[in-house]
């Protein structure tokens, strides 16, 4: 397989964005306006940190972002003056904190490509580092990001692209592939003007590897289903996605015009059975008052009799009702997979016994249902 970070991220993201990108090979020669921020961004911080002896200016940087900006992205003027505004600070920030002539750089846009031997196949994942330090005992592996949301600590230990990248740089510096722990990685979160950074011993990282290789695997059998988060706003195939295509018809026919009416009824619907429920729940404390006071747990009207009912839940010491059932042969009756817990585990399960949980798994049953929220633009 030929991939690259970013593919294989979309995977995780989404499975169906992959398809359209990696498989389908679709170029919709559209970017979102996310999108186009990261790369004048991008293309900023390229520029400060790039000069023979004397570097950019902080005036020189924000000449330089404007003259990148593109407004025609932008779906409204409110959101392309917040986004110009958010691209000022961030630049307005980096000089803040960090003086650009401290750093020792050693390379930045980084091109790279490695090659994974997995299952008798030779993968080879490409991609390009932002940027690569020099430190006092090592190197630094930096990558920048504009997301809107600062992650935990726990996601930059578990990050999959700083660990391709590492995989890259120890391939381009094969000196220090007995002592990983010196190369930082970090991921810079620039609208936090944040750096979560970390490192990898090698157990780790002969560990993590498995982490890429599921992938490999994950990719091979799957269905590419689409997976919507918050990430669809970067997503370039929203017009051809089954989850979205739907909002960008030009000209709406008269079973659109039905459509419309039909979710019209159903949100309304909705609204008025979330008002009773509220009602309901504000009755019952009523009556549950009422017998209360009368110390009665029947009240009889109109006909009809209201039972007081009485629901508990229990939870039990796991392990000695294990000893007393497993005794009696009884245990395997109560023990259900539970599905949640399950999904977690196999998070972290090594990928040989991954692959023969998944071929034990069978379709039970299936259904669909309804979620409603709202659409931002909208
Ligand atoms: S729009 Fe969202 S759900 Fe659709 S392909 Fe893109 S990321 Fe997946």
């Amino acid at each position: 397989m030929k991939t690259s970070y970013s593919a294989l991220n979309s995977f995780q993201t989404c499975p169906l964005r992959y398809k359209f990108s990696a498989i389908d090979k679709i170029r919709t020669g559209k970017k979102s306006a996310e999108a186009v921020f990261g790369s004048m961004i991008h293309s900023t911080m390229q520029f400060i940190h790039t000069g023979s002896f004397i570097l950019p200016t902080q005036k020189e940087a924000l000449n330089h972002f404007s003259q990148k900006w593109n407004s025609d992205v932008f779906d409204n003027e409110f959101r392309e003056r917040a986004a110009f505004a958010q691209g000022i600070k961030i630049i307005q920030n980096y000089y803040k904190n960090n003086n650009p002539s401290d750093f020792q750089i050693v390379d930045i846009e980084s091109r790279f490509s490695v090659d994974l031997k997995h299952n008798n196949e030779i993968h080879l994942i490409s991609g390009i580092i932002d940027r690569i330090d020099k430190t006092d005992d090592g190197y630094e592996i930096i990558d920048y990001k504009t997301a809107n949301k600062l992650p935990s600590q726990a996601h930059v230990e578990d990050n999959l692209q700083l660990l391709i990248y590492l995989l890259a740089f120890l391939k381009r510096y094969p000196q220090l592939a007995k002592t990983p722990e010196k190369i930082k990685l970090s991921l810079y979160f620039l609208k936090h003007d944040t750096k979560l950074s970390t490192v990898k011993n090698l157990d780790q990282l002969t560990q993590e590897k498995e982490k890429i290789f599921d992938l490999f695997d994950a990719i091979k059998n799957s269905d590419f289903e689409p997976q919507t988060s918050p990430l669809c706003d970067w997503c370039d195939f929203q017009e051809i996605c089954p989850m979205w295509k739907h909002k960008f018809k030009k000209e709406l026919t008269a079973t659109d015009e039905e459509k419309n009416s039909i979710i019209r009824q159903y949100l309304e619907l909705q609204t008025e059975a979330k008002n009773i429920r509220k009602e309901i729940s504000a009755l019952q404390k009523n009556l549950l008052e009422i017998m209360e006071g009368e110390k009665v747990d029947r009240l009889f009207g109109n006909g009809k009799i209201v039972a007081k009912t009485h629901r508990q839940t229990f939870k039990y010491n796991e392990e000695k009702l294990k000893e007393i059932l497993k005794k009696k042969k009884l245990w395997d009756q109560v023990v259900k997979v539970n599905q949640l817990q399950l999904n977690k585990v196999l998070q972290v399960l090594p990928s040989k016994e991954k692959q023969a949980v998944e071929k034990l798994k069978e379709l039970k049953s299936e259904s669909y249902g309804l979620s409603i929220r709202q659409d931002k633009v909208s």
